[in-house]
């Protein structure tokens, strides 16, 4: 199987300093940011959306959201 190498990068927003029983603690904020990577798309033997009953309701789940999304 190919492993795709997915780089995040964190960054902190605001850095606040808090008093927890006595206790100095820090909360950070922030989010995260993820480089864009190429899709892998991987092969399972019998798991296909048209012949394996699982994938074929996730399959017509995801349809339906997406294409809801997209009205
Ligand atoms: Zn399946």
């Amino acid at each position: 199987m190919n492993k795709t190498n997915v780089n995040h990068t964190f960054f902190i927003d605001k850095i606040e300093k808090l008093d927890f029983c006595g206790k100095e603690i820090y909360s950070l904020k922030g989010g995260r940011y993820t480089q864009p990577y190429d899709i892998v798309k991987l092969e399972y033997q019998g798991h296909k959306h048209f012949d394996c009953v699982s994938c074929k309701s996730n399959y017509a789940t995801v349809l339906k959201d997406v294409t809801n999304y997209h009205k």
